[in-house]
C-alpha cells in the first residue's frame, strides 16, 4: 500500500433497534480515524425505534455518512451483505452497533492492513461477556470446531477488517443464501491476522441475539461448511443396526430354546422408543440440510430495500 495515497475506510455497521449508540459510536469512529477519509455505512434492520431518523439527520450533516434501510428485519448477516456491497472504500471494516467493538481498536486493525495483512480478524478476550454467553459461545465454538471442515477461532466475532480485494471476492463469488460470514472468511484464506481486544459492556439497550436467533445462527455456521452431521448419521444408523442384529440372535435364541419368551416387555418398549427417538434425531438433521437446499434454489434476494441514500 503506498503511504501517501489517501485512502477511504469504510465502516459496516448493522442496525437494529440501537438509537441509543449511533452518535455515541460515530463520534468515537470520527476521532479515532481523524486524519483519515472515512464513510460509514449505517444499515438499517428495520428498526422500530428512532434508528433510521438518527442515521437520516447524521447523513445530512456529513455526506460521509451513507445508510441502507431494510423493508423489514432480514438479519445481522444480509445487514453485512449489504453493507459490503455498497462498500467503496480500499478496506472495509464491520462492526457491531453497540459500541461492545471498541472503535479506539480500529488502529490497530488499520496498522495490520497496512503492514499487508487482507484479512484482520479480531479476538474477543472474554472480560464483560455475561457467563452464559461466554459458555455458550466456547461450546459452540468446540462443536462447531469438531463437525466442520472450517475452523473458528473462539471469540472471534463479526469485527473485522476486509481488503477491498476479499470484499470483491465474497460480494462477486460468494451466492449462498445461509451467510455465515466468520466461517466465509476463515474459509477464503488469503493473508489473515488476528488482534486481540477487550470488548465493552453494550453501551445502551439489550442484546438482539434472543436465545433462539443463536441457536439457528449456530446451526447454519455448523450446517453451511460440512456435511460430517450427515455422516455420523450413517454412522449411527450402522451402529443401531449392528446391535439389533445382536438382540434379534439373542430373542431368536431365547423364542426357540427356552420359555420364557412373555418377559419381555420393557426391553421392547425401550428399543422401540430408542429407535424412534433416534431416527427422529436423523431426520431431523437430513431435513436441515433438504431445507437449505430448499431455500437455496429459491435464488431470493437476501434483502430488500425500503430507503437509500446511496445511489
Ligand atoms: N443486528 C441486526 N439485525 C438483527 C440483530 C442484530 O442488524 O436482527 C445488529 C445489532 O444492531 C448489532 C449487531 O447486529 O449492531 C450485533 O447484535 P447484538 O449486539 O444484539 O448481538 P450480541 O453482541 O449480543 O451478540
Ligand atoms: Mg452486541
Amino acid at each position: 500500500m503506498d503511504p501517501k495515497k489517501t485512502v477511504t475506510v469504510s465502516i459496516v455497521i448493522p442496525c437494529y433497534n440501537e438509537e441509543g449508540n449511533i452518535i455515541e459510536l460515530y463520534k468515537r469512529v470520527k476521532s479515532v480515524l481523524n486524519e483519515k477519509q472515512v464513510e460509514f455505512i449505517f444499515i438499517d434492520d428495520n428498526s422500530s425505534d428512532s434508528t433510521l431518523s438518527i442515521i437520516e439527520t447524521l447523513s445530512d450533516k456529513d455526506t460521509a455518512v451513507k445508510y441502507i434501510s431494510f423493508s423489514r428485519n432480514f438479519g445481522h448477516q444480509s445487514a453485512l451483505k449489504a453493507g459490503l456491497e455498497s462498500a467503496s472504500g480500499d478496506c472495509v471494516i464491520t462492526m457491531d452497533a453497540d459500541l461492545q467493538h471498541p472503535p479506539e481498536i480500529l488502529k490497530s486493525l488499520l496498522v495490520k492492513w497496512e503492514e499487508g495483512f487482507d484479512i484482520v480478524y479480531t479476538i474477543r478476550k472474554d472480560d464483560f461477556i455475561n457467563p452464559l454467553k461466554r459458555l455458550s459461545s466456547t461450546l459452540f465454538y468446540k462443536i462447531s470446531n469438531y463437525l466442520s471442515d472450517v475452523q473458528l477461532k473462539n471469540g472471534a466475532a463479526d469485527f473485522r477488517l476486509l481488503d477491498k480485494n476479499i470484499v470483491d471476492v465474497l460480494v462477486r463469488d460468494i451466492s449462498e443464501y445461509h451467510l455465515f460470514y466468520r466461517g466465509l472468511v476463515s474459509w477464503v484464506g488469503f493473508n489473515q491476522v488476528a488482534v486481540a481486544y477487550n470488548s465493552d459492556k453494550r453501551f445502551t439497550g439489550k442484546t438482539k441475539y434472543s436465545l433462539r436467533k443463536m441457536l439457528s445462527f449456530a446451526a447454519t455456521g455448523i450446517t453451511s461448511f460440512s456435511v460430517k452431521p450427515l455422516r455420523y448419521a450413517v454412522i449411527l444408523g450402522i451402529f443401531i443396526s449392528f446391535i439389533t442384529v445382536v438382540y434379534s440372535i439373542y430373542i431368536l435364541y431365547v423364542s426357540i430354546f427356552t420359555d420364557k419368551t412373555i418377559a419381555g416387555w420393557t426391553s421392547v418398549i425401550l428399543s422401540v422408543l430408542f429407535i424412534g427417538g433416534v431416527n427422529m434425531i436423523l431426520l431431523g438433521i437430513i431435513g436441515e440440510y433438504i431445507g437449505k437446499i430448499f431455500m437455496q434454489s429459491k435464488n431470493r434476494p437476501h434483502y430488500l430495500i425500503k430507503k437509500t441514500n446511496i445511489k
